[in-house]
């Protein structure tokens, strides 16, 4: 009876464990794909402030570091300057850093990461360890002329004619391999990048039931 009476206090303390994680909503874990100036960066802006979960960018935390001149940033600083990737252990140093953080437990927006077949595979690993597993990689597509047009709109720093031209060819090099990774590994759901702001944000919402 007391061993009964053990085992169903047990079983309560098990089930208060578990409750607070069923009252939380399905976690959202997303990955952005798709070519600079594809717009990749304000529709995770829209859906992360909609769901409220994080919108990690590499780019802004690498623009960020670069800013507050820390010692990443100083590192890092020639290589965005020209448009170059900047070496895959920084970059998952501060992505790992970021993933830890408590406010990811919901979910997150991953925008800018990974770029190269290295971070990719590294990723799945750095998300298994987290026990963090991405539910769906969004691919942006976007025509070539249309990327270079919005680029050179937004006039960021690193966003002149031949730094734009440089990202380009290192998306076409090293992201493509990407797409055909998580084309074999998971679910890849293409998005026409072309239509307006608006369209994109309510296909988005529509799709992902947001
Ligand atoms: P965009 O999507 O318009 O290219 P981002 O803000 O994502 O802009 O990236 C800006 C720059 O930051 C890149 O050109 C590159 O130098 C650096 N960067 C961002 N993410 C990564 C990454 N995952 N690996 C290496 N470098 C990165």
């Amino acid at each position: 009876m007391q061993a009964l009476a053990r085992q169903n206090s047990k079983q309560t303390s098990h089930l208060q464990l578990v409750q607070p994680s069923t009252s939380i909503e399905v976690p959202r874990r997303l990955i952005f794909l798709g070519p600079p100036g594809a717009g990749k960066g304000t529709q995770a802006a829209i859906l992360a402030d909609q769901w409220q979960i994080p919108h990690i960018s590499t780019g802004d935390m690498l623009r960020q570091a670069i800013a507050e001149k820390t010692a990443i940033g100083l590192q890092v600083q020639s290589y965005v300057n020209s448009g170059e990737l900047v070496p895959d252990l920084l970059i998952l140093y501060l992505l790992e850093t970021r993933l830890s953080q408590p406010d990811t437990e919901r979910g997150w927006i991953l925008d800018g990461f990974p770029r190269n077949l290295a971070q990719a595979e590294v990723l799945e690993e750095l998300l298994q360890r987290l026990n963090q597993p991405c539910d769906l990689v969004v691919h942006f597509e976007v025509t070539p002329q249309l990327l270079v047009e919005r680029m050179l709109q937004r006039r960021r720093q690193d966003d002149t004619e031949e730094i734009i031209r440089k990202r380009l060819e290192i998306y076409q090099e090293q992201t493509l391999p990407v797409l055909n990774f998580y084309q074999q590994h998971q679910n890849l759901y293409p998005v026409n990048g072309n239509l307006a702001v608006e369209s994109v944000a309510r296909i988005l919402q529509i799709s992902l039931r947001a």
